[in-house]
């Protein structure tokens, strides 16, 4: 047995369209349809409670120097807002850090793992921090930011004036836009969901949008031979004691 399902036995932690809480904490509007909107029609439709941590405005979106910030933010609000109700996610939680901004992202982290003691969620879904050819700075700060706070959320005197017992739920963390997938999510079902959500995101319909929906149609495919489906979603979880003084979790 490959070493990853053993570790997921060992520590009884469920497949990934077994979760029943789950978080996804998005850079922008977009990245989560666009990254993983298979996986989270399925998990709503399997009955999961999804929600949405949108952690930037989406304000630097557009090529138009005439589009203000402020108003491509509130459009790119109600874009998401409609994204994620084709996908069953009732409730998105706006951190309005500015789009390519230069926060700290410990102040991500911070609400994080508010948010975390506060919905309990048992899967955090984000983008991969480590991703070598990444340069949005937001996708490295956002991920990193969740992957922290997945880890540190469980210790009750992290940043916490007055330390109240933690109820410990968070059990693994996957990435999406990763370069090393150990998990597909075969999404047949789900994939017309999917691209109805992006379409939503009128706002990013420009002249690349043809070319996305091509090139997210060939990964889909070439990950579905993996498991057998026609798309599938490439993403790579790992379990949370992974993520501290753990010298496999790169290659688990
Ligand atoms: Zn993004």
């Amino acid at each position: 047995m490959e070493f990853l399902e053993k570790i997921f036995e060992k520590l009884n932690i469920p497949k990934i369209e077994d979760f029943r809480r789950v978080m996804v904490v998005s850079p922008h509007p977009d990245d989560a349809e666009i990254g993983i909107g298979g996986t989270v029609a399925k998990l709503s439709s399997f009955g999961a409670e999804v929600i949405y941590v949108m952690a930037t405005d989406g304000s630097l979106g557009t090529r138009d120097p005439n589009v203000p910030r402020e108003s491509l933010a509130l459009q790119r609000r109600k874009e998401q807002e409609e994204a994620a109700k084709v996908l069953g996610v009732e409730e998105i939680v706006w951190l309005d850090f500015e789009d390519g901004g230069d926060y700290d992202y410990k102040k991500v982290r911070s609400y994080l793992v508010n948010l975390i003691r506060e919905y309990k969620p048992q899967l955090i879904l984000t983008t991969d921090p480590t991703l070598r050819y990444e340069f949005h700075p937001d996708h490295i700060k956002v991920g990193r930011a969740a992957s922290e706070a997945a880890l540190l959320y469980q210790f009750p005197h992290f940043e916490s004036p007055k330390p109240k017992e933690v109820e410990k739920s968070v059990m693994a963390i996957g990435y999406f836009f990763t370069s090393k997938p150990n998990t597909f999510v075969c999404i047949d079902k789900f994939r017309n969901k999917k691209i109805e959500a992006i379409k939503k995101h009128e706002s990013q319909m420009g002249d690349g949008m043809d070319v996305l929906l091509w090139y997210l149609s060939e990964k889909e495919k070439f990950h579905g031979k993996k498991v057998g489906c026609e798309y599938a979603e490439a993403i790579r979880i790992m379990p949370i004691i992974a993520l501290h003084a753990f010298a496999e979790g790169e290659f688990i």
